[in-house]
Parts: structure tokens; C-alpha cells; sequence
């Protein structure tokens, strides 16, 4: 028989992290004939389910070292995976995204400055790690602003808009004891995040731009396609300046603010994002898939849409399952995860093959799940 031309020797990949993102790899890379191990400090972590799970806190070396010496390579579910635990994994086996990613991700205003290197547009900011820059970035950029910790912000958390006088003072005193950025509040027509991949070869793939909708400051929606291609390809142009920047193996994500008619990068992610959930069941490989192949040396899948798509995200609880699963083209993910208030639990994603018939099986499933649902996908019209 031919030997795989592919790199055969992976057969098992190490995950740091044991969320859903993980959980949605280990679906994926098991009909590749992969195996998965999860370090998580919890003992429930929903990825355990497909996989063996390793209970440890993301700081602990040995732990890490540990895994990476019973793996073939390793990749993360979360950007916050601590600079000394990529460290120790590195001493063991290859860990994508590499790491020089994580470190610049991890951190807005590192983001920020990045950017600027590259020439990618970014909207106006201003260091803060006193008061008195806090003042000047005011003076500089108006009001409204927005004050956010530079770093293990996430859904809209260790974030405060600032109006006035009275609202600069109330953020100071939550936030002022870590480092801060203060950016220029962007009143955007729109919010998009581009999901790329790139393979170990270099061949680097694009899913089409999402428009996504949230809902106090956690994703409530994500639509695929119907941007024009102007937008998509400077999308693509940025990712790719990114992507060879770092040298990048796997799937990465930038957020952006749509404009004035042009992109502004919000934030990037060096992972698989929640705004990518739809490509499961709209695209030909999905964004777990993609990644899980690019991490273990496999050629990439296509990333065309191969129907509509539109999905929703469960956040906290549960809608009913079987009256939203009656709908016509109807695909649900539950995590495992036990509902509390602000935690994402799962999503379903609704197809079909007209953006007509999408819209209007998506706004019967919206008013079957009911709250701000039917509200929030009148911004998708
Ligand atoms: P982030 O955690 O930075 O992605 O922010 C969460 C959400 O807050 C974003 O998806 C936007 O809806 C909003 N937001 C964040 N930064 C800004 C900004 N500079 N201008 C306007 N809205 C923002």
C-alpha cells in the first residue's frame, strides 16, 4: 500500500484547554483518525468527552510538559495560555499557533502597536498606566472612549464606555489597578470577523467575512457572506500579512469594526472563534477540522459555503430543543455544559440554500427562542 504522503507519525494532539472550542476539535479530528488529550484545571471540562482530559491549572510547567511528551504536537482552545506553559510544551514537541502569536494577542496595546508595524488600520488609542495618561488620552481622542485592561478581556469584560467626567471616574476606580488602553469609540455600521487558516505547507485558506451581532457584549448571532469583495479581500490581505508575520500554522481570527465604508481591526484571536460555529454545517471543512489538520500536517479542506447560514449562540440557557428543531434545516450543539447565567452553552446553526429561505426559518427559530433574539436579527437585514 502507498505510505501517507501527509505526516503519518501524528496520531495524537494535546489541547491546552478543555472548552467547547476543544471539545468541537476532538469532534472533528476523531474521524481523522486522531486522538486528543485536554489539560484543564476543571474537572468537568466539556472536552473530556472526546478525549482523555488532564486535570491541571494552565500555569502548572510540569504538567505541561507532561502532555507534550505523550503527544505528537500541541494547539490551545484559549489565547491566555501563560508564556512559561508554551514554553515547557516547546521543549517537547511543536505547539501551533506558535507562540509569538499568543504573546502578541494576549495583549491590546502589544495588538495595537503590531498593527501599526504592519500598516493595518486600526481605530485611534492611547496607553494608559496612570491616570494622568488616562486624562491625556481623553484630552486626545474625546469622548465617548472606551477604557479596556489590556489584557484577559473577553465578551465584553474589563471594559467600560466612557461618556463624560463622571464615567471616567467610575472606570478608573474598577479598572485603574492593571494596565489599561483607552481606544476611540468607533459608532462602526457593523461588526465582522474573518476566519482564516494556514497549513504547514503555507497554503492559506479564508472562510467568507461574518457578520456578527452581540448582545451586552457577548456574540447572539453570526451570518456568513454578503459583504461586497472589496472588504473581503482587504480582510484577507490583512490576515495574510499577520499570518506571514508570524509564521502561522492553524486557523487564526480577526474581529473588525465595519466603518465608514472600510475595515477597522478590533481584536485577533490565534484560534478558532465562536463567530466560525456556522462553518460545521455551511462550509465544505470546517474552521475545527481546518485546524486540527493544519496542526497535525494534514492538507487543508475547502473553506467555500456550501449552503446559507446563520447561527445562534445559547447563552446561559437553553431554548426548547424540539420546537426549534422542527424548524426546516436546523443543526444543534450542545456543549455538556451545565447552564449558569453569561456562560455559552452551545449554538445551533439554520441553513438552506436561498438567503429567503434562511431568513425566514431564522426568524421562526428566533421568536421560538424568544428574548432579545427576534430584536437582534433585524440587524442582520
Ligand atoms: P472586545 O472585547 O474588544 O471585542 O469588545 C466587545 C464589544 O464591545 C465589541 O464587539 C464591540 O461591540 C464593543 N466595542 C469594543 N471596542 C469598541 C470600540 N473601540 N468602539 C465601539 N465599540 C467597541
Amino acid at each position: 500500500m502507498a505510505e501517507d504522503s501527509s505526516d503519518h507519525r501524528v496520531r495524537t494532539l494535546g489541547v491546552l484547554g478543555g472548552g467547547q472550542l476543544g471539545r468541537m476539535m476532538g469532534l472533528a479530528g476523531i474521524p481523522l483518525g486522531l486522538g486528543f488529550r485536554f489539560l484543564d484545571p476543571g474537572a468537568d471540562a466539556c472536552a473530556g468527552a472526546t478525549g482523555a482530559l488532564e486535570q491541571a491549572a494552565f500555569d502548572d510547567a510540569v504538567a505541561a510538559r507532561a502532555m507534550a511528551g505523550r503527544v505528537d504536537a500541541m494547539t490551545f482552545d484559549f489565547e491566555n495560555v501563560p508564556d512559561s506553559t508554551a514554553r515547557a510544551v516547546e521543549e517537547h514537541c511543536p505547539l501551533y499557533p506558535p507562540p509569538g502569536a499568543l504573546g502578541a494577542c494576549q495583549d491590546r496595546l502589544v495588538e495595537k502597536t503590531l498593527m501599526d508595524e504592519l500598516g493595518v488600520a486600526v481605530g485611534g488609542y492611547h496607553a494608559v498606566s496612570g491616570r494622568t495618561d488616562l486624562l491625556e488620552g481623553v484630552a486626545r481622542l474625546g469622548y465617548p472612549a472606551v477604557l479596556k485592561t489590556r489584557r484577559f478581556g473577553y465578551d465584553g469584560k474589563g471594559q467600560a464606555v466612557l461618556r463624560d467626567a463622571e464615567d471616567l471616574e467610575r472606570a478608573w476606580q474598577r479598572l485603574g489597578d492593571a494596565p489599561l488602553i483607552l481606544e476611540a469609540f468607533i459608532p462602526f455600521a457593523a461588526e465582522c470577523s474573518l476566519i482564516g487558516v494556514r497549513g504547514a505547507d503555507g497554503d492559506t485558506r479564508f472562510w467568507p467575512l461574518t457578520r456578527n451581532v452581540h448582545d451586552d457584549g457577548i456574540l447572539a448571532l453570526s451570518r456568513p457572506g454578503g459583504f461586497d469583495s472589496g472588504l473581503q479581500q482587504a480582510a484577507e490581505t490583512t490576515m495574510r500579512r499577520l499570518m506571514d508575520h508570524f509564521e502561522y500554522r492553524g486557523v487564526m481570527t480577526i474581529e473588525f469594526f465595519v466603518h465608514g465604508g472600510a475595515l477597522l481591526v478590533n481584536e485577533i484571536a490565534p484560534r478558532v472563534h465562536n463567530s466560525g460555529h456556522w462553518t460545521i454545517d455551511g462550509a465544505g471543512c470546517s474552521q475545527f477540522e481546518n485546524h486540527v489538520r493544519a496542526v497535525a500536517g494534514l492538507p487543508l479542506g475547502a473553506t467555500e459555503m456550501h449552503s446559507q447560514a446563520l447561527m445562534f449562540n445559547w447563552v446561559g440557557a437553553f431554548p426548547d430543543r424540539a420546537g426549534i428543531l422542527a424548524v426546516e434545516g436546523v443543526h444543534w450543539h450542545d456543549y455538556g455544559k451545565a447552564p449558569r447565567p453569561g456562560r455559552k452553552i452551545g449554538h445551533a446553526t439554520v441553513t438552506a440554500d436561498s438567503r429567503a429561505e434562511l431568513m425566514a426559518r431564522a426568524e421562526r427559530v428566533a421568536r421560538l427562542a424568544g428574548g432579545r433574539f427576534p430584536g437582534l436579527i433585524q440587524q442582520l437585514d
